[in-house]
């Protein structure tokens, strides 16, 4: 069997490397150095965009943990990520050029990989791994867009954060639909007194933003505006647009608020909170201290921060089946962020999943562990407005029993569990592992 992979970046290096590994002919098509994108830099493949940090290395921690995960799998990647390591306390970060060779390295070695530079306009025929990423070029995009149907493909995110439903100080926020004071509430909201207020808006209008690239520009142009933006269109612009408080009524207080931030759940367990109109370019640093301003959020832990940036994404829910491949045309896979898992771990997690698949693996990782969350968010998340996410315990079933201990014993407890349930999967799968090359 051969496969096609457009796309030798995060994604596409891994699922190359795993496909060839169990004995699949691969073609990896990329189209750099000849054609860029706006925020690669070399021609390498894995070219890691922005940070070398490939987040935290913790165990208990969900980014630490599908690092282990992917250990135990025999992620490519993640061993040449451990090759490259340099230091950087409890995260694991890299030498981006080392770490870029040694795949190319992996990549060479491998004799069932052929590497063609060049870009995909058309997609190919036969079996193929659409890995082309968040910055995929513009005429793969429309061949995509021409296959998916109007409406499917995404160009830009606009990721507002999201809280530990846990970390949420309910002595200060309420449940509550805005014009309705009883009945079950689907939005929690934060109160502010006019001087909390000022004073949030004075300090967004302050913090430290991530600067703009040129390719970013266009975000603006098309409306979506971050929430610091917003502030500094005046100091009350918050107030009347997504801070309003209408149609809400404090029940401790029994007074409409002077401004409100509302949050949405964000999954069906409840688990994790979104910030609503809250897309932000702030640093991270400053989107955790000035959002812990907001009270009822002051001791607030962000499952996800906000940020904005160019993203082709296809709406995957709606387009993709429980293996990852278009419900239309089962010859078509997409991995790797253009599925909407967001960040480089995920990302060579999920292509680690679309390598094996096609290979031929039957039973799919469960849910419970960090590899099956990754594939079940795109293939089976539950909304009407699809967002990339990068790897959380809000994407895990919850646990049965909660031990004591708070938080960390609770994210221990997950920790087990999901490695418990992946040694258990990955037995089922001696006999398709026994095949690599
Ligand atoms: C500006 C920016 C900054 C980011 N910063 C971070 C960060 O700090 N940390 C983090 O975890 N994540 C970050 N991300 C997300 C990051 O892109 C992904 O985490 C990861 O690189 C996605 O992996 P991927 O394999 O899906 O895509 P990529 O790694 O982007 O790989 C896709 C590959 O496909 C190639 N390609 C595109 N179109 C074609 C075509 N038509 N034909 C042939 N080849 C093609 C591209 O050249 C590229 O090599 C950032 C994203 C962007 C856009």
């Amino acid at each position: 069997m051969k496969v096609s992979i457009v796309g030798a970046g995060l994604a596409g290096c891994e699922a190359a490397l795993q496909a060839a590994g169990l004995g699949i002919e691969v073609d990896l098509y990329e189209m750099r150095p000849a054609k860029m994108t706006p925020a690669h830099t070399t021609g390498l493949p894995a070219e890691l965009v922005c940070s070398n940090s490939l987040r935290s290395d913790l165990p208990h921690n969900a980014p630490g943990l599908l690092k282990e995960e992917l250990r135990r799998c025999g992620s490519f990647l993640m061993k040449a990520a451990d090759n490259c390591r340099i230091p950087a306390g409890g995260a694991l970060a890299v030498d981006r050029e080392e770490f870029s060779r040694t795949v190319q390295k992996m990549l060479c070695r491998q004799k069932l990989i052929t590497v063609k530079k060049e870009e995909v306009t058309e997609i190919p025929q036969g079996k193929v791994i659409i890995a082309a990423g968040p910055l995929a070029s513009g005429s793969l995009a429309d061949s995509i867009s021409e296959l998916t149907g109007s409406g499917s493909l995404y160009f830009y995110d606009a990721i507002a954060p999201v809280v530990d439903f846990e970390s949420i100080n309910m002595d200060r926020a309420f449940f509550q639909n805005r014009y309705e004071t009883d009945g079950d509430a689907d939005y929690l909201n934060c109160p502010f007194t006019e001087e909390e207020y000022y004073n949030f808006v004075r300090e967004l209008k302050l913090g430290n933003r991530v600067s703009t690239r040129d390719f970013e520009k266009e975000i603006h142009f098309q409306g979506c505006m971050p929430v610091e933006a917003i502030a500094d269109s005046g100091d009350m612009s918050l107030a009347f647009g997504p801070m309003k408080p209408v149609g809400l009524i404090d029940p401790k207080t029994g007074i409409r608020s002077f401004a409100v931030v509302q949050l949405r759940m964000e999954n069906k367990a409840g688990t994790a909170w979104n910030l609503v109109g809250f897309q932000t370019k702030l640093t991270y640093p400053e989107q955790k201290r000035i959002f812990r301003m907001i009270p009822g959020l002051e001791n607030a832990e962000f499952v996800r921060l906000g940020s904005m940036h160019r993203n082709t994404f296809i709406n995957s829910p709606a387009l993709l089946d429980c293996r990852m491949r278009l419900r239309t045309d089962e010859r078509i896979m997409f991995a790797g962020q253009i599925t909407g898992v967001e960040g480089y771990i995920e990302s060579i997690a999920s292509g680690y999943l679309a390598g094996i698949l096609v290979a031929g693996t039957d039973t799919l990782p469960s849910a419970d562990t960090a590899i099956g969350a990754i594939l079940r968010y795109p293939t089976a998340a539950v909304t009407d407005n699809y967002q990339p996410s990068n790897i959380n315990y809000g994407l895990f079933p919850p646990l049965k029993k909660k031990p004591r201990g708070g938080r960390r014993a609770r994210r221990e407890a997950q920790a087990d569990r999901a490695l418990m349930s992946l040694e258990k999967w990955l037995e089922s799968q001696v006999f398709l592992f026994s095949k690599y090359t």
